[in-house]
C-alpha cells in the first residue's frame, strides 16, 4: 500500500504515524511545504510571551526523528501543487530546488489545514503586519518584541488574538486589541465574554470593540492603525488574527466536492467525493454534532482524531466520525473560558427552541482555600437534551467542560448530569459537583420547580427583591431593588406586594431560589433571577449602585502602614460570601478609629467586595493582594487621615441616615417610618430621633404608673398616648377622617403605624427619644416603648454629622 499525506502538522503527522504503526510495510510519504513538521502551533503565542522559554520545545518532532520512529518518509519544503484523482497521482514542487515531479498513490490523505485571513485593507502587506500561524511567523513576531517594540495592535479578538494580546502584555508591550464584534471571543455569548474583556482591560490590554482596522499607514516611528470609529493607534507591530479559511484550493482544482464555506466535503468515514482520497482537520466541513448542520471547526483535537479514523478505515476498519462539538478552552490571564456545543446566539440564528440557566457554583468546596465561582451557562431542551455550555472561571473550568462534552457526546441529558459520580475531595470539587449542580438546576427548570427570568429580561413593573445581607448590598445593588435578607424574609412578607411579580435575587442564585420557593408557597407571583446579582452584572457591566468592580488597589495613595502599626487579625478563610464581609464589618465595629484590621479570606469575590465596602463605609483599604488562592487585605478603621480608596467611578453611598420626628401627626409619623425602613433595607444605619410632639409616637398604650408632678400629668392627658392614638394632620374631622384613613389602609393592605414601627425596628432602625423634650413635656423613660434609648442634642448632632441624609419631619 502506498499512502501519500499532504500536510505534516496536526492531522497529517498523526495520520502518517498511525499508518506506519498499522502496517510497517506500507510506503508512506508526507509532503509538507513548510520547513517543520509536527510542531506545536497551539504553543506559539506562549513562546512569544516567554512562558515556553525554549523554542525547541515547540518542535515536537523533527523530520529526522519522525522518519526514525515511524519509517515514513518526510519531504519538507515540498508543496503538492495538483492532485489527479483519475491517475491516482499528485504533482509536487520541491521548494528548495524548484524541481517538479509526480508521485502516485493508492490512498491519499489531505490534511492541508487552513490559512489565516488577511483583510484587504491598505497597508496590510507591510512587513510589520504579521499573522501567527507557524514557526517562522512566531520568530518574526518574537524578533520584533525582543528588539524592544513599545506597542502593538492585535486585530481580531478570537482565540489566537486573545492569546497573542496576553503574551504581548506579559512582555511589557502596550497592546491594543481591535475586534469587529461588540465582544471578545465571538464564539461564546456576549455576557459570558464580558468577564474576559474586564480581565483583559484590568491587565492593561486596550480594547477597541465594535470597530475594525480600515488602514495601516507606515510612518518614520512605525505604523499607525486607523480604526473605523475614527481612532488611530500607533504600533511597532500589527498581528492579524481575524480568522481562517480552509486550504481547499487543491481539492477544488481536483474536482473534489466542497461546501458553502469552502470546506472539503467528506462522508462519515472521512472519504472525500473520491473514495481513495481522505481528508481531515481544518480543511474539511464537519457535521455539527448538536445542530446536525455543516460546520467548519478548526481545532487540533478533531484533526487528530479524524486522522486516526481515516487511517483505520484505509486499513479495513469501518469507523465513523460522528461530528464535532467544538469543545474549546482559552486562557485569558487568570481566567479560563471554555465552551462546548451551540452558543445561545447560534441557537437563535438556527431558530431552535431552548431553555437556559446560569449557575455559579464554587469551583471546589467553599471552605477550602481558593474556591471561586464558576460561571456556567447551560443551554438545553425541555426534553433534557444538552445543547451547549459555556464556563468562565479561574479554577476547574477544563474539568467541567470536559465532563459536559463527554455527556453531550454520549447523548446524556441534564437529568443524567444529576447522577454523574465525579471525583471529590475538598481541594478539587464539592460533594455536589458543579456539573451535578447544573443538572439539578436545569431539571428544576424543566419540572417547573423553579421559574427563572434572565437578568436582561426583567419586566419594568416587577418588584425586585434583594435577599442578600446588607453588607453585600453595600458592595453593589440593582437600582430600585428592596433589600430583605433571606433570614428575615418570613417575618417581612407583609412588605411584599401581592399584585406585582416579585423577582428575588441574591449574589449567586441559590438564596434567590430559596426565596422563590418560599414566596410561591405563600401565594406570591414570583420568578427567580437566573444567576443572581453577579449574572445581572454581566448584562449591566456599568450598572449597580456601587460598582463592585473597583480596581484592586495598591496601598492607597496618602495612606501607609507604619512599621509599628499592630493589626488585629481576622482569618475569614473558608467562609463564602457574604461571610467574609460580614466578619469584617463585625470586627471593624469593635475597633477604635485608626486601628488596623488584617484580614485573610479565600472567597475570591471578596477581592471585589472589600474595596467597594470600604469605600461605602468610610474605612480605608490600605492593601489588598491575592496569592495562592488567598486574599490578604489590611483595612484601617475610619479614614486614618488619608484619602479613601477610589471605588470605580461610582460615588460612595452614605451609610447612615437620621430622621428627626417632631410631629405626632399620624400621616407624618407614617411617612417617617416608611422612609426609615427604605433606608434600612438598603443597608443604612438609621436613627429616628423623636423630639417634642414626636415623643408621643414612642409612648406605650398602657404605661406603668409613674410618679409625676401635676403639670406633667396634665400634659400627658392632653397628648395622644402612643402610635394607635395619633390623628391625621389634615381632614381629621373629629376623628372621622383618621378612622376612614385607617379603614382604607387596612383594606389596601397598608401596615398600621404600630406595624410600621415594628417592621422598622426589625430592620435595625434605632429609636431615640430626645432627653430635653422629655424633660420639658414631663415624659418618663418607663412610658416609652421598650428598647427606646434616650439621648441629648449633642448625640443627635454627632449622628447627623455622620449621615448622608438627615430629614426633619
Ligand atoms: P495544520 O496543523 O495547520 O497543518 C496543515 C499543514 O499543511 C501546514 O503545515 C501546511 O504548511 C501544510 N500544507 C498545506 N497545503 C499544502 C500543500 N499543498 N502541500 C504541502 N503542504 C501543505 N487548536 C486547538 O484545538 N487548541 C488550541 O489551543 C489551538 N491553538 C492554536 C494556536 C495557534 C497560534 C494556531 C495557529 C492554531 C491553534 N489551534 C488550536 C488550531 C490547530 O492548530 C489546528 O486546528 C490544527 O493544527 C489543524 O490541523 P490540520 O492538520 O488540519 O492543519
Amino acid at each position: 500500500m502506498k499512502i501519500l499525506v499532504i500536510g505534516g502538522v496536526a492531522g497529517g503527522a498523526s495520520a502518517a504515524a498511525r499508518a506506519a504503526r498499522l502496517d510497517s510495510n506500507a510506503e508512506i510519504i508526507v509532503f509538507e511545504r513548510g520547513k517543520y513538521i509536527s510542531f506545536a502551533n497551539c504553543g506559539l503565542p506562549y513562546h512569544i510571551g516567554g512562558v515556553i522559554p525554549q523554542r525547541e520545545s515547540l518542535l515536537v518532532m523533527t523530520s529526522e526523528k519522525f522518519v526514525g520512529r515511524t519509517g515514513a518518509e518526510v519531504r519538507i519544503q515540498s508543496e503538492v501543487t495538483a492532485i489527479n484523482p483519475k491517475a491516482r497521482e499528485v504533482e509536487v514542487k520541491n521548494l528548495k530546488t524548484g524541481e517538479a515531479y509526480k508521485e502516485s498513490y493508492d490512498k491519499l490523505i489531505m490534511s492541508t489545514g487552513s490559512s489565516p485571513v488577511v483583510p484587504p485593507i491598505p497597508g496590510a502587506d507591510d512587513p510589520d503586519v504579521i499573522t501567527l500561524w507557524n514557526i517562522p511567523d512566531m520568530d518574526r513576531i518574537k524578533g520584533r518584541v525582543d528588539a524592544g517594540i513599545k506597542s502593538a495592535v492585535v486585530v481580531g479578538g478570537g482565540f489566537i488574538g486573545m492569546e497573542v494580546a496576553e503574551n504581548l502584555i506579559e512582555r511589557g508591550v502596550e497592546t491594543h486589541l481591535v475586534e469587529l464584534q461588540p465582544q471578545v471571543l465571538p464564539p461564546i455569548d456576549k455576557e459570558m465574554a464580558s468577564m474576559l474583556s474586564d480581565t483583559m482591560a484590568k491587565h492593561g490590554v486596550k480594547l477597541h470593540l465594535n470597530t475594525k482596522a480600515t488602514e495601516i499607514v507606515r510612518n518614520p516611528e512605525g505604523l499607525t492603525v486607523k480604526l473605523e470609529d475614527g481612532e488611530s493607534v500607533s504600533a511597532g507591530l500589527v498581528v492579524m488574527a481575524v480568522g481562517v479559511r480552509p486550504n481547499s484550493e487543491l481539492a477544488k482544482a481536483a474536482g473534489l466536492e466542497t461546501g458553502e464555506r469552502g470546506g472539503v466535503k467528506v462522508n462519515d468515514r472521512l472519504q472525500t467525493s473520491d473514495p481513495d482520497i481522505y481528508a481531515v482537520g481544518d480543511v474539511i466541513e464537519v457535521n455539527d454534532f448538536v445542530l446536525n448542520h455543516p460546520a467548519m471547526i478548526p481545532l487540533a483535537g478533531p484533526a487528530n482524531r479524524q486522522a486516526r479514523i481515516a487511517v483505520n478505515n484505509i486499513f479495513g476498519a469501518d469507523e465513523t466520525y460522528k461530528g464535532s462539538l467544538g469543545t474549546s478552552i482559552v486562557k485569558v490571564f487568570e481566567l479560563a473560558a471554555a465552551s462546548v456545543g451551540a452558543s445561545e446566539k447560534r441557537l437563535k440564528q438556527m431558530g431552535r427552541d431552548y431553555l437556559k440557566t446560569y449557575i455559579l457554583p464554587a469551583s471546589h468546596a467553599s471552605y477550602y482555600p481558593g474556591a471561586d465561582p464558576l460561571y456556567i451557562k447551560l443551554l438545553f431542551e425541555k426534553s433534557g437534551k444538552i445543547l451547549g455550555a459555556q464556563i468562565v472561571g479561574r479554577d476547574g473550568v477544563d474539568k467541567r467542560i470536559d465532563v459536559l462534552a463527554t455527556a453531550m457526546r454520549n447523548n446524556l441529558t441534564v437529568m443524567d448530569l444529576e447522577e454523574l459520580e465525579l471525583a471529590y475531595a475538598p481541594p478539587f470539587g464539592s460533594a455536589k459537583d458543579p456539573v451535578n449542580f447544573a443538572g439539578f438546576v436545569a431539571h428544576n427548570i424543566i419540572k417547573g420547580d423553579t421559574i427563572v427570568v434572565d437578568p436582561d429580561k426583567i419586566p419594568s413593573d416587577a418588584f425586585l427583591l434583594d435577599v442578600r445581607q446588607p453588607e453585600e448590598v453595600i458592595c453593589g445593588a440593582i437600582p430600585d431593588a428592596v433589600n430583605i435578607p433571606l433570614g428575615k424574609l418570613r417575618d417581612n412578607l407583609d412588605r411584599l406586594p401581592k399584585d406585582r411579580e416579585i423577582i428575588p435575587f441574591c449574589k449567586l442564585g441559590l438564596r434567590g431560589y430559596v426565596a422563590e420557593r418560599l414566596l410561591r408557597d405563600k401565594g406570591f407571583k414570583v420568578r427567580n433571577m437566573s444567576g443572581g446579582y453577579l449574572v445581572w452584572k454581566l448584562f449591566h457591566p456599568t450598572g449597580g449602585e456601587v460598582s463592585p468592580s473597583c480596581p484592586n488597589p495598591a496601598p492607597a495613595s496618602g495612606g501607609s502602614i507604619g512599621e509599628t502599626d499592630a493589626a488585629v487579625e481576622l482569618n475569614a478563610c473558608g467562609l463564602q460570601c457574604p461571610g467574609p464581609i460580614v466578619q469584617v464589618k463585625n470586627k471593624i465595629d469593635e475597633l477604635q478609629d485608626g486601628q488596623l484590621l488584617k484580614v485573610t479570606a479565600s472567597d475570591a469575590g471578596f477581592a471585589n467586595d472589600l474595596p467597594a465596602w470600604c469605600n461605602a463605609t468610610g474605612n480605608q483599604l490600605m492593601k489588598i493582594v491575592e496569592a495562592d488562592g488567598k486574599i490578604e487585605a489590611v483595612v484601617r478603621k475610619g479614614q486614618g487621615g488619608a484619602e479613601p480608596v477610589p471605588a470605580g467611578t461610582a460615588e460612595a453611598k452614605p451609610k447612615r441616615a437620621t430622621l428627626v420626628l417632631f410631629s405626632n401627626d399620624l400621616d407624618k409619623a407614617m411617612a417617617a417610618f416608611i422612609i426609615a425602613t427604605g433606608f434600612a433595607a438598603l443597608g443604612h444605619k438609621v436613627t429616628i430621633f423623636c423630639t417634642f410632639w414626636g415623643l408621643n409616637v414612642l409612648r406605650k398604650d398602657h404605661p406603668p404608673a409613674v410618679k409625676k408632678d401635676l403639670l406633667s400629668r396634665m400634659f400627658g392627658w392632653m397628648m395622644p398616648r402612643g402610635a394607635k392614638k395619633l390623628a391625621l394632620s389634615k381632614m381629621n374631622m373629629m376623628g372621622m377622617g383618621t378612622a376612614m384613613m385607617k379603614h382604607v389602609m387596612n383594606k389596601q393592605n397598608v401596615d398600621s403605624l404600630p406595624d410600621l414601627i415594628n417592621q422598622a425596628r426589625s430592620l435595625g432602625v434605632e429609636l431615640v427619644a430626645c432627653e430635653m423634650a422629655m424633660n420639658v413635656m414631663g415624659i418618663k423613660q418607663e412610658e416609652l416603648l421598650d428598647g427606646v434609648s434616650t439621648a441629648g442634642v449633642g448625640n443627635f448632632a454627632g449622628m447627623a454629622a455622620e449621615s448622608g441624609t438627615t430629614l426633619f419631619i
